[in-house]
């Protein structure tokens, strides 16, 4: 299968909204609403959202999207329409300029139903770090008949391989992963055999288990912290080598909680592509096949491959004191 056009389509998507969040960052507009789950959501989230969902609209307009964001949320809150108006003319278009109805528009092509060929999208991945100025991660992956083919990390604040701040990873399934810095030239990713285990995990403590985090850590002996990150971005640190593994044991509060396919989609064959290994905290694969969320999946445990059978060794231990 040739996906090298989805590739660079999905690339250029990418990129145009890790500009436009750039933007919307510098110029401080960064006031959020709350979500139905309380969870917030900015204008970064709705414009990037509408950004790639655009995007690809243009180059497959037979494809399903399914996006994180609904325009509803900002059509009930008229200055944040406003915002998303003025900051996508400054950020993204200023030529066509288009009005709110139209951007309302591209961000509902995110509404798509199941379909054999559907885009994966989380505009603002961690939209918390967005807030805190931290890591964010914009992330767009292609599912064909279940299976995630292509997928693309913006991360606009993580340092590249050459020290630039800003980078993007994507990978083709079979193709391999490469991390494209802001400005720079690529480089192959590949995953790295520790001799010093390093964890990756959330900064928010109600996305995941710290505590069993730390008990892993200490069966596994690893003495270096954890690095906590917000969003896909760990996987993307797992694919490079500064991590060793990435951990996202469920949440004893949160017991039914079940991951989102766009929280993982992304980073999932970015890490595979690079030679490691994504299961679920059980060791099971991760079943893509199944709309919108992991129902069949508890937990993430994704790592450079060498290290993965210890790794879920230690976590089966330490769910059993
Ligand atoms: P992270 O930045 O890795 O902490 O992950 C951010 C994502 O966590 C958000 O996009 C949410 O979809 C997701 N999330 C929200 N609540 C939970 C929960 N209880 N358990 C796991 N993930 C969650
Ligand atoms: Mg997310």
């Amino acid at each position: 299968m040739d996906l090298t056009k989805e590739t660079s389509v999905a690339f250029g998507a990418v990129r145009d909204a890790m500009n436009y969040c750039l933007h919307v960052q510098q110029s401080l507009i960064t006031s959020s609403l709350a979500k139905d789950d309380r969870s917030p959501v900015t204008i970064a989230d709705f414009g990037a959202q509408a950004i790639i969902c655009r995007a690809i609209q243009k180059a497959f307009p037979n494809d399903s999207i399914l996006a994180e964001e609904h325009a509803t949320q900002v059509m009930r809150d008229g200055e944040m329409g406003r915002q998303l108006v003025a900051a996508i003319h400054a950020g993204y278009d200023p030529v066509t300029a288009p009005d709110l109805e139209t951007i309302c528009s591209w961000i509902d092509a995110g509404r798509g139903d199941s379909a054999a060929r559907q885009w994966i999208v989380d505009p603002v991945d961690g939209t918390k770090g967005f807030l805190r100025r931290e890591q964010y991660a914009i992330a767009l992956a292609l599912r064909i008949d279940g299976q995630i083919k292509v997928g693309v990390l913006g991360c606009p604040n993580l340092p590249a391989h050459n020290g630039q701040i800003g980078c993007t990873f994507y990978a083709t399934a079979r193709g391999g992963a490469v991390e494209m810095p802001l400005g720079g030239e690529p480089r192959s990713l590949r995953v790295s055999r520790d001799a010093e285990l390093v964890l990756a995990e959330s900064v928010e403590s109600g996305h995941t288990d710290h505590d069993r985090h730390a008990a892993i850590a200490a069966r596994l002996k690893i003495t270096r912290p954890s690095i906590r990150m917000d969003s896909q971005a760990k996987y993307a640190i797992v694919a490079r080598g500064d991590a060793s593994a990435y951990l996202r044991l469920p949440n004893p509060k949160t017991p039914d909680y079940r991951e989102n396919v766009w929280d993982h989609a992304a980073g999932y064959l970015i890490i595979t592509e690079a030679g490691g290994r994504v299961t679920d905290a059980a060791g099971k694969d991760l079943d893509f096949s199944q709309g919108p969320k992991l129902i069949n999946n508890r937990g993430i445990v994704a790592t450079n491959g060498h290290c993965h059978t210890a790794v879920l060794e230690a976590v089966a231990r330490a769910s059993c004191p």
